[in-house]
């Protein structure tokens, strides 16, 4: 079986490097505070950086199964310079569905994203087939995607308590969306 991740992504697009390195140390704090994580990073997660592997309590409190016994088993913060994209990888979208005349422009979507990402700042996106423009985190997506300059990754552990990631949003202090990922 391949490895998974689901990412918690802010809403937000832009997130300046202070803000990021700011974000990762109190979140990376909180999450060691609850025993969730180990204190030293390690060989944990597909990142030449390493993460912080997941405690047998941090397991039964984030997920509510046992610690799972898998090499690739942690938490890492993805932080992008440029504008950050979290996609679900492989298998690609089943569906983006066009927020103002509800058509499935998958096939375009790749595109979009590519000519956004080129953009200065962060420009609405124009349909394809209704030539409405609307901010692209209003398109929608299937699987869900993300758009932000920061990641928390979650390595390998299964589906998130829903009460884990409202602890998470609010000691964040802002919204998140739930990226799958399989590799
Ligand atoms: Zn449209």
């Amino acid at each position: 079986m391949g490895d998974s991740h689901i990412t918690l992504v802010p809403e937000r697009f832009a997130i300046a490097p202070a803000e990021q390195a700011f974000m990762e140390t109190r979140m990376v704090g909180w999450m060691q505070k609850n025993g969730w994580i180990e204190k030293e990073k390690s060989d944990c997660v597909l990142s030449s950086e390493g993460g912080w592997r997941f405690t047998p309590s941090g397991s039964l409190h984030m997920t509510g199964e046992p610690e799972k016994r898998l090499l690739t088993y942690g938490f890492r913060v993805e932080k992008h310079a440029g504008k950050g994209v979290f996609t679900n990888l492989e298998g690609g979208l089943e569906s983006a569905c066009c927020p103002a005349c509800g058509k499935d422009v998958e096939r375009y979507f790749y595109d979009m994203v590519g000519e956004w990402y080129e953009a200065d700042g962060f420009p609405p996106v124009q349909c394809p087939l209704c030539g409405v423009a609307s901010d692209i985190r209003a398109y929608r997506l299937d699987p869900l995607w993300g758009f932000s300059q920061i990641g928390f990754e979650f390595w390998n552990t299964g589906p998130l308590r829903p009460e884990f990631v409202e602890e998470f949003t609010a000691m964040l202090g802002e919204p998140v969306r739930v990226v799958w990922a399989h590799l």
